[in-house]
């Protein structure tokens, strides 16, 4: 006889976790099912620094969420305030509109909620002091809507989430991936597995999708992004190869959102094929607002400055694989080096330094040193010098006169030592995949819902297109984990 629970959750990142622990507070039976063997655990949520985007009045709901903040941290830093309808145009705005409104609002009214909810279930969260807030005369000021980060970041994230699930009577099977779901015309019964090189069948009355995208697999990126993609490096987990959005297709799911998008960023050019969790996000370099990119001409090809790095680093891994040779390189000057993320520190980056930028030039591997050195000349001429520098606000000192202009925080290159960094794209999520409704049930392709079929996370299509709001994928999966946790639990608890 088959094994038999109330609601099996397939995944084993924070969206899948979230879902489990919503599931059992229903009293179902849950059973996890991670496709990673215990030692890596956690899927991307645990390569991740743990950023989570959440609306929040002011500082006394950030206590709520934090209740360790001093009172020194609240006198030293303006922790400003987040609006629902601020985060809600943040998502829309850099959607280019194509969010489902009613998926957006979810999240954005429930991400407060759903923080506290996660906070009284035992998971710790601490400012994002390093990366989201520059010290201007004293005083830290967070910018971008990304304030609050789980204590311990991804790896501290997941490992609470799995000592809260243990503790809550969930069991979890690693090393375990599901390969099909059980399904008939009355819905979803159950899903086959693979363990050990063995096939079986393990029985549910509903089962949540958690298993993430397909940025995983070279030949789905391939087919569904475009050609070059296959020539990414995947930033996070090897086990997210779409077998959830392929399993749910077979039992008729409508394919829905952005299928052709994805989150891509600048990431180091020598890292390897698939994430490593002694790195986590370290191979990624975000602090090129404050520097200029370059490509094997020499030539800039993005306004480095359009934006603060939240709302444009999502969609600056597409534009570096269109380069020639899917590479470029980031480049910086003693005055700004102090500004650099601590990833830009790390052991393993490809960097090179020199006293001149003649010197820099032939150091840039695969770069044209005359196209170069001719565009930086051209950038440093045109920057807007008399405009102050600020890196906590969008100060408008861009540069006059150029055919790519650098919009804000455009500084000369002109102090040594020179530093600059080889990036390629590296791939963390992909947006297309499973159309839900609001009980986080998948929709078929006749618009119906899959009786016992629930979806969240990575896979759920139709929150993301063409780019991204830093810190929002947490977020999306805590919330759509938790509303589908708990209505398959109580679908299951109904039968
Ligand atoms: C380097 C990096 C940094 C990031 N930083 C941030 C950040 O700071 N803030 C933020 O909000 N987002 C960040 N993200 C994005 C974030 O990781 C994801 O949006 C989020 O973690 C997705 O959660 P998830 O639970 O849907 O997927 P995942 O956490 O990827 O979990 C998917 C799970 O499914 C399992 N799985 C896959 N196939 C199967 C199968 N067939 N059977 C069983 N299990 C299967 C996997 O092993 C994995 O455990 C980052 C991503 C990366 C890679």
């Amino acid at each position: 006889m088959p094994e038999t629970y109330d609601v099996i959750i397939v995944g084993g990142g924070n969206a899948a976790l979230c879902a489990a622990l919503a599931a059992r507070e229903t009293g179902a039976s849950v059973l996890v099912i991670e496709a990673a063997p215990e030692a890596e655990r956690g899927g991307n949520s645990r390569f991740t620094a743990g950023a989570m985007r959440v609306a929040y009045r002011g500082v006394e709901d950030l206590a709520r969420l934090m209740p360790d903040l001093t009172e020194e941290d609240k006198a030293n830093t303006d922790f400003g305030a987040y609006p629902e309808d601020q985060f809600y145009d943040d998502l829309c705005r850099v959607t280019q509109y194509h969010a489902n409104p009613k998926l957006a609002e979810t999240l954005v009214s429930r991400s407060f909620d759903t923080m506290l909810w996660m906070r009284s279930r035992g998971v710790r969260f601490a400012p994002i002091y390093g990366r989201q807030a520059f010290k201007v005369e004293g005083r830290f000021k967070f910018w971008g809507g990304l304030t609050v980060e789980a204590w311990g970041g991804g790896p501290g994230l997941v490992d609470s989430l799995y000592t809260i699930a243990q503790r809550a009577g969930i069991e979890v099977r690693y090393a375990t991936r599901a390969l099909d779901l059980i399904a008939d015309d009355d819905g979803v019964r159950g899903v086959t597995i693979r363990c050990g090189g063995r096939t079986s069948v393990i029985e549910a009355r509903a089962v949540v999708l958690a298993s993430g995208g397909f940025e995983a697999n070279a030949e789905w990126r391939t087919r569904y992004l475009g050609p070059g993609w296959d020539l990414a490096k995947v930033r996070g987990t090897r086990f997210n190869t779409g077998d959830g959005i392929r399993m749910a297709l077979d039992a008729g799911a409508m394919p829905y959102g952005n299928w052709s998008g994805c989150h891509a960023v600048g990431w180091d050019r020598n890292a390897p094929e698939f994430g490593d969790l002694d790195v986590g996000d370290g191979f990624q370099k975000h602090s090129y607002p404050f520097g200029i990119m370059v490509n094997a001409r020499g030539r800039r090809f993005v306004d480095e400055g359009a934006d603060f790095r939240n709302y444009t680093y999502a969609k600056y891994g597409r534009a570096i694989l269109e380069q020639p040779g899917q590479f470029a390189w980031q480049v910086f000057d003693h005055k700004v080096a102090h500004l650099l993320r601590d990833e830009y520190r790390i052991k393993r980056v490809t960097k090179v330094s020199a006293q001149t930028l003649v010197e820099l030039a032939g150091k840039l591997e695969d770069v044209d040193p005359k196209g170069f050195l001719t565009e930086v000349g051209a950038y440093n001429a045109a920057v807007q010098t008399g405009v102050a520098f600020n890196p906590n606000i969008k100060d408008s000192r861009g540069t006059r006169g150029l055919a790519l202009e650098k919009s804000n925080w455009a500084n000369t290159l002109d102090t040594p030592p020179f530093e600059a960094y080889a990036v390629t794209c590296g791939i963390t999520f992909t947006f297309g995949g499973l159309r839900i409704d609001d009980d986080g049930e998948v929709i078929n392709t006749d618009g119906l819902p899959i009786r016992g079929l629930y979806a969240a996370g990575e896979l759920v299509g139709g929150l993301f297109y063409f780019n991204y709001p830093g810190g929002t994928g947490l977020m999306s999966g805590s919330v759509f984990g938790r509303i589908a946790g708990s209505s398959a639990g109580r679908s299951a608890k109904s039968f």
